[in-house]
């Protein structure tokens, strides 16, 4: 039998581009460094694609190995780690946020009362050896991203992709506690044995490369919340995930503290505190009638 889990850790789980940070953080970083064409690289990545067959991400994985300015200085692990100093970030995500998060969390007496705890997580279809250098790495229980397998140094095949579709094995994962590739999720779990519940789950997203996720969490009780761009109009996307209710809101991708997403934040974070605190309470109730039928 499954020992029933504490069940009271919150995550918070976050796509990266777009919606931690503006762009792509291989356009930032590593085109950057090598004096790269965007355009011409994306247009040979779709060109793998369309003509020879490859999955999109990865199409990218390979020509950052084989095209010729990667053949001539491939990207070394150390380096890459270093250009994740070029990482942009959306304002606040790099002056406070996390800190500022813990803080609100610490002012709920409930936090303490039932020993609530908050993760942060990243699933991300961009370089872990970047997002492992970045300077807000360190507020991250797990980060998931396209990894390499290095020799020597070098980038020889990529070990693991993260596509659209299977970022949602990875809220599994979190979900269950099984964090490493090498622990199966596909043996049936019981509820009440899980780590983090999808009701304790957040998940933060940009497009439509958010929206199996976000079905996930949306049909699994969770929430799911669209942000986009702070200097752009609201795109058609994020007004669809949210018509289509895989979304419940949307907000620019402004996390300073008086900014409307960090506002559906705190909202969503207390709806969560009061139903850890609501259920640890009827629990008790339960146990104490069972003890005294
Ligand atoms: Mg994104």
């Amino acid at each position: 039998m499954t020992r029933k889990a504490a069940q009271n850790i919150v995550a918070l789980v976050y796509d990266f581009d777009g919606t931690l940070s503006p762009g792509n953080m291989q356009e930032e970083t590593i085109f950057k460094a090598y004096g790269i064409d965007k355009r011409k690289f994306w247009a040979k990545s779709q060109a793998l694609v369309h003509r020879r067959g490859y999955e999109q991400t990865l199409a990218y994985l390979r020509l950052l190995i084989d095209d010729p300015v990667f053949k001539r200085k491939p990207l070394r692990k150390a380096y890459l780690k270093k250009l994740a100093r070029n990482v942009l970030y959306y304002p606040g995500v790099a002056e406070g946020y996390f800190d500022q998060l813990g803080h609100f969390m610490e002012a709920i007496p409930e936090v303490a009362e039932c020993g609530i705890k908050l993760e942060h997580y990243i699933i991300s279809s961009g370089l872990k050896e970047i997002l492992d250098g970045t300077s807000i790495r360190k507020y991250f229980k797990q980060v998931y991203a396209c990894e390499y397998d290095f020799k020597g140094g070098r980038p020889v095949f990529p070990k693991l992709v993260i596509n659209d579709t299977n970022k949602t094995q990875f809220l599994f994962r979190i979900n269950k506690g099984k964090f490493k590739l090498s622990e199966s999720i596909n043996q049936h779990m019981p509820e009440e044995g899980r780590r983090i519940p999808f009701r304790n789950m957040v998940y933060i997203g940009d497009g439509i490369t958010d929206v199996p996720s976000m079905t996930v969490m949306h049909k699994s009780g969770g929430n799911a919340i669209a942000v986009y761009d702070p200097s752009r109009r609201v795109p058609r996307e994020v007004k669809e995930m949210v018509a289509e209710k895989r979304a419940e809101h949307f907000a620019p991708a402004d996390f300073r503290p008086d900014k409307l997403l960090v506002k559906i934040l705190h909202r969503t974070l207390k709806k969560i505190i009061y139903s850890i605190a609501y259920r640890s309470s009827s629990d008790r109730s339960s146990d104490w009638v069972r003890r005294h039928m």
